[in-house]
């Protein structure tokens, strides 16, 4: 494509959105799970019908979906571009106030509203290389939501580009706003048949050059011991607490492996993440996670057998072993449809980066869209140091991510 002047509404729109509230959260019973996130869903409706995209609307469950239909008589895919427009649980986004700092000249960025609230160059190994950048913060009192707001100006200004220069060729362009993606339901009631694009692309990564193509397979195992209970003046030699059972049973399990806080890199982990219980049941949750099913499943066999090893030292004692599927790789769907990662290689080189392929150690809503139909690797936005009060984005790094949307776009044209 020619040279061209990018991200003309790129950093405006970020700072615009990152001021609405839309932070999700855990078990409302509700959907979208907060109420909040619609306010930024109608604004993103409004601000897409004033360039033109006619269709753009939001459902009941809170999904905006709009069409930039395509300007060319030629067969060209149609191709989506999904970010999501919730903010984590874990730390607040109300009151988020965005701080610029103009050509970053090293050293670490001391967040003026908590002083105590410092990213530390040592500690941001990407932050090093970003000498001469403007960097966004939040002032320290809440996080930023570069995660995943840059996502969305970032598409929203490709969007923008595309609509004010009508020379350049593109196919239809399917654009999807999502809720609910930190609590792990973002796609949920999202109906792909009706998107209608044939592969799409979320934008919610991190460092700029990354396409992240591999994600875990994830399920969820809950056991639930069971003792016997009794009165306890009276429970000689009739008792079996469960407790007891639960506490053996996590005492065995391995330290020095299959533990998040021992793996790295491609690495699968089993994870206690809560007990609950009494005398006569206790019920242990584990997440456990690894890049191939096969190993996924040899992990479960293993607990699985350790649990019932634990309870033959408890005789009358008994246990259930339930497993839930969490979500599978990416990459075993992405790998039937290779163009589609190398789509976006191209157009991360074509910006002048060198590409980077990733595995995410955890999932993405396009790792539930590959499943449901819809092909979605992960592109970077530029965003760093997620769900914390230490998040950054560079400038120019997120325009760089609106070239690489646009190069996506032009790459599709090519075939
Ligand atoms: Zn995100």
């Amino acid at each position: 494509m020619k040279e061209v002047k990018i991200g003309e509404t790129v950093v405006e729109r970020v700072l615009r959105y990152v001021k609405y509230d839309t932070q999700s959260a855990e078990g409302t019973g509700t959907y979208p799970s907060t109420e909040k996130q619609k306010e930024l869903a109608k604004q993103l409706v409004e601000e897409l019908k004033e360039l033109g995209l006619k269709d753009a609307s939001m459902d009941q469950y809170g999904y905006v979906t709009a069409t930039l239909t395509s300007n060319t008589q030629r067969a060209i895919p149609t191709i989506g571009l999904v970010a999501h427009m919730d903010t984590s649980p874990e730390v607040s986004g109300k009151d988020v106030k965005p701080q610029i700092h103009r050509n970053y000249s090293g050293g670490d960025i001391v967040l003026q509203g908590d002083r105590s609230q410092i990213i530390r160059a040592s500690e941001s190994p990407e932050l090093a290389k970003k000498i001469g950048n403007d960097i966004i913060t939040s002032d320290g009192t809440t996080l930023l939501g570069a995660d995943d707001k840059a996502g969305i100006a970032e598409i929203m200004d490709a969007v923008h580009y595309l609509v004010k220069h009508p020379e350049l060729e593109h196919g239809t362009i399917k654009i999807a706003f999502t809720p609910d993606e930190e609590v792990g339901t973002g796609v949920k009631y999202f109906d792909v048949k009706k998107f209608g694009a044939k592969y799409a692309y979320t934008l919610d990564g991190e460092t700029i050059g990354e396409v992240e193509n591999e994600t875990f397979c994830a399920d969820s195992v809950t056991i639930t011991f069971r003792g016997v209970i009794f009165h306890p003046g009276y429970a000689k030699g009739k008792l079996v607490n469960s407790i007891k059972i639960a506490s053996a049973f996590v005492e065995k399990l391995p330290r020095g492996e299959m533990s998040p806080e021992t793996t790295e890199k491609k690495e699968g982990y089993v994870h206690p993440n809560s007990v609950q219980g009494g005398v006569e049941t206790t019920t242990v949750k584990f997440i456990i996670r690894d890049f191939e099913v096969k190993a996924l499943k040899e992990k479960e066999e293993f607990l699985r057998n350790l649990a019932q090893e634990t309870v033959r030292n408890y005789p009358r004692s008994s246990l259930e072993f339930k497993v839930e599927e969490s979500y599978r790789n990416m990459k075993h769907v992405l790998d039937k449809y290779p163009e589609v990662v190398e789509k976006a290689i191209e157009a991360v080189r074509t910006a002048g980066l060198e590409p980077r392929l990733h595995s995410i150690r955890g999932g993405t809503d396009g790792a539930r869209l590959c499943y449901m139909g819809l092909p979605t690797p992960n592109i970077a936005t530029g965003g760093h140091n997620f769900h914390s009060k230490l998040e950054w984005v560079s400038v120019q790094d997120m325009k760089k991510a609106v070239e690489v949307i646009l190069n996506i776009v032009q790459a599709w044209t090519k075939t």
